[in-house]
């Protein structure tokens, strides 16, 4: 009698065990999130924290990054945060030393960082305008994923993604140089991927479509401009950043541990074809 009850208490127990992870697949992992302290990034790491892994948050500003650490703090997340303009190496430097220090290591980045200083014909952007917008949306990207290469290593595997956009699909009008960039992450995952599964690290890219975040705002703002912009949506609305920030979280659990090179678009339905 006293066997079988024993025997009935560890099985609830594993039980238990197998639920919580279940529910907290990342538990025990380190997720650096760059971008974070808003929109896209802060869903992002949300999302991965609620699955169990401790958030590393950054953005420029020191106020917005307070911000976000209180807010997934006052969420049951653990977080540490950091300034960190991904534009700068020093910074870059700084985010992942700081991320091993204080967390003892690295399994996940979600690369989500972009800026787009013009808005115009194409022919009429200049170098300045391109070296920026690479700069920070791409290069930054390749260069923050050399850094934590070898600390993913060290932990057995990890897992990067980058945040992309329908633009790298179909150029948006007026914004040349961003969709080229954008166009340029597709190519950045699918170069990392194959040599970075030696190290099983999974390299993959979601491609957000239209989100409501203050990045976006010239396209919801007018209510003119956002009917045509709905006209290109098949659910007839714009996405939501936890609508991202779930994907990007999926993509970095054992449910997707046989993807990598992949990107993800998630648009409500826009037509998404290179
Ligand atoms: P958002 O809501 O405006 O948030 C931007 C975040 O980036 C803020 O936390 C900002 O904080 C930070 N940031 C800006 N420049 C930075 C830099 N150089 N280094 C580090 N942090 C920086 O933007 P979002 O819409 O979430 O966009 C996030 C990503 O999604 C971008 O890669 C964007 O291209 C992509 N995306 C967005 C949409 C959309 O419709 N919203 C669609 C497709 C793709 P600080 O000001 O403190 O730096």
């Amino acid at each position: 009698m006293l066997k079988a009850v024993t025997r009935s208490l560890w099985l609830k127990s594993v039980a238990g065990i197998r639920m919580m992870s279940h529910h907290s697949p990342l538990s025990g992992k380190v997720a650096i999130v760059t971008a974070s302290t808003d929109g896209i990034g802060l869903a992002a790491a949300e999302a991965l924290g609620q699955r169990g892994a401790h958030v590393v948050v950054s953005s420029r500003r020191q106020t917005n990054v307070d911000k976000a650490v209180s807010l997934l703090r006052s969420k049951n997340i653990k977080v540490t945060g950091t300034t960190c303009n991904v534009g700068n190496a020093e910074d870059r430097e700084k985010l992942i030393n700081m991320t091993v220090e204080q967390c003892g290591g690295v399994d996940i980045l979600v690369s989500n960082a972009a800026v787009n200083p013009f808005f115009g014909n194409i022919l009429d952007s200049t170098e300045d305008v391109w070296d920026k917008i690479l700069g920070v949306n791409v290069k930054s990207s390749f260069l923050l994923t050399k850094l934590v290469v070898p600390y993913m290593e060290k932990r057995g595997g990890g897992s990067v993604v980058f945040v992309s956009s329908v633009a790298g699909y179909q150029p948006m009008q007026g914004l040349g140089p961003y969709s080229v960039s954008k166009t340029a992450l597709l190519g950045l995952t699918r170069a990392l991927a194959p040599d970075l599964a030696h190290s099983n690290i999974r390299v993959n890219c979601v491609a957000p479509g239209i989100i409501k975040t203050r990045f976006s705002s010239a396209l919801w703002e007018n209510e003119n401009v956002l009917e045509e912009v709905l006209k290109q949506i098949s659910m007839k609305r714009l996405g939501k950043p936890e609508e991202i920030g779930g994907v990007i979280a999926f993509l970095c659990t054992d449910e997707a541990s046989y993807i990598t090179g992949e990107t993800f678009t998630v648009t409500g339905g826009i037509n998404c074809r290179l």
